[in-house]
């Protein structure tokens, strides 16, 4: 029986299989992990997808990556378990649609793989009777995703750091409201210092004991579940021509998910990789050369506030080159290849703005900073590329989460979802604490 095996991008360490790279989330060698060979989806299974729901699409997809190791039974289980929401496809105009993954229980896309990954490590800890502590570092979106997917599951804690000045209340909630097995931490810092602590207590032998697992998005355990929702959207929309996909990208977690479905044999005319003023992929595209954004730049988008997006690495792998974590590129990919597949463009908050208004005043449809710079930019592909395959456009996050800008924009108030009002009469749980890792490690030690 030879499972799946998954290599590091920089090469230097053994492969292992997907239970280890789950728990370990960055190989040691400080490259991310790949799968050796990406599985082919057959035609047969492909056709079967329009009728299919949510849950039985990602079982299949994920079946193909760990039939060695889950029985398919269980991931539907835990598939049907994590996707207890809807998946609204809206059309706006012409064959042009939007895709909602802001439908979870916190509102924002990080849910479709939060959620599957949390039911995914209880499935093997269960087997282990180990217990771990998953430590986040969250500049909003993340911490209330994972927060949520592993409220409540046995032998998990979880313990969240966010910036104590830098969260929205609505965001803050999602993070302090539950309680249980979730600690929440306000650092008197930025989402830099936050990040910081917990990588020194990653590498601090003194608490190894404690187990610790990160969730961020450099684990592959939240890379797989993102691929279900392409196939989803496209199968459904589109199941016999290719589509134009446009995505809203920052760590480019979620692009990831597309070329890997594509990869599978998802017919995907082509990606629109959207950024805001982060602008390094489209330059990159434009002249071969990678240099990060620093500092990155604070955009409205603010979950897209990124300047050297962590999953540029597995990108850069996936076509032939070789990039690591600093931003170093030693081996060039095919950039015919990269373009043929991608098209990249930069959107600036101006711009945003004014797509919010446009889309509101002549369709009559709100859409929220992320999902405006998605739009924005596949509306200037199709400018240059007119096309009359379906196009989908991806919205990450519900216009609830950012009332004060939308209000800002369109003078119109947004109410709360039915997960916020519940929220918003709970008690929180804050502890609070200066940055510092001494007194970190000693809560870490003590608690
Ligand atoms: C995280 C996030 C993004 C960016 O996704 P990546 O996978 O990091 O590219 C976009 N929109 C929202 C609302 C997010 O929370």
């Amino acid at each position: 029986m030879i499972m799946m095996q998954f290599y590091s991008t920089n090469k230097t360490v053994p492969q292992q299989n997907f239970e280890e790279i789950l728990f370990m989330g960055q190989a040691p060698d400080f490259g991310l992990y790949m799968p050796e060979s990406i599985p082919k989806i057959s035609k047969e299974i492909l056709n079967k997808f329009n009728t299919m729901s949510y849950a039985e699409i990602a079982t299949e997809i994920c079946n193909l990556y760990l039939h060695k190791e889950i029985a398919k039974e269980d991931l539907l289980k835990i598939s049907k378990d994590a996707y207890d929401f809807e998946v609204p496809l809206v059309k706006l105009e012409l064959n042009h649609y939007i895709m909602r993954l802001d439908q979870g229980p916190t509102s924002a896309f990080k849910d479709f793989a939060a959620r599957m990954m949390s039911r995914l490590m209880q499935h093997f800890l269960k087997k282990k009777s180990q217990k771990l502590t998953i430590l986040v570092a969250t500049s909003g979106d993340t911490g209330g995703a994972i927060a949520d997917a592993y409220l409540g599951l046995d032998n998990i804690e979880v313990i969240i750091l966010y910036p104590a000045t830098e969260v929205s209340a609505r965001q803050r909630k999602q993070m302090t409201t539950l309680g249980k097995n979730i600690t929440a931490i306000a650092l008197n810092g930025k989402f830099d210092d936050c990040q910081k602590l917990v990588k020194q207590a990653f590498g601090d032998a003194d608490l190894t004991h404690l187990n610790l697992s990160s969730a961020n998005s450099i684990n592959f355990g939240r890379i797989l579940p993102q691929i279900v929702y392409y196939f989803y959207a496209a199968c459904k929309i589109s199941p016999q021509e290719p589509c134009i996909i446009s995505v809203p990208s920052g760590n480019f977690g979620n692009l990831m998910g597309g070329l890997i479905a594509k990869k599978m044999g998802l017919p995907v005319e082509k990606f629109v990789v959207a950024v805001n003023e982060n602008d390094e992929y489209p330059q990159f595209l434009k002249n071969s050369k990678y240099q990060k954004v620093e500092p990155s730049k604070a955009c409205l988008s603010s979950a897209m506030n990124v300047g050297h997006p962590s999953n540029l690495v597995r990108l850069v792998d996936l076509y032939g080159g070789h990039l690591d974590y600093q931003g170093e590129l030693h081996a060039l990919p095919n950039m015919d290849d990269i373009k043929n597949d991608m098209w990249s463009i930069s959107v600036s908050d101006d711009q945003t703005i004014q797509t919010i208004k446009k889309t509101y005043d002549s369709l009559n449809y709100i859409l929220e900073p992320h999902g405006a710079v998605a739009w924005y930019g596949l509306n200037e592909y199709l400018k240059e590329f007119p096309s009359k395959f379906p196009c989908i456009s991806i919205e990450t996050a519900d216009p609830a989460k950012f009332p004060e800008e939308i209000e800002k924009i369109l003078g119109i108030e947004i109410g709360m979802t039915e997960n916020m009002k519940k929220q918003s009469n709970n008690q929180e749980y804050i502890q609070k604490m200066d940055n510092d890792y001494n007194s970190f490690k000693k809560m870490l030690l003590t608690r």
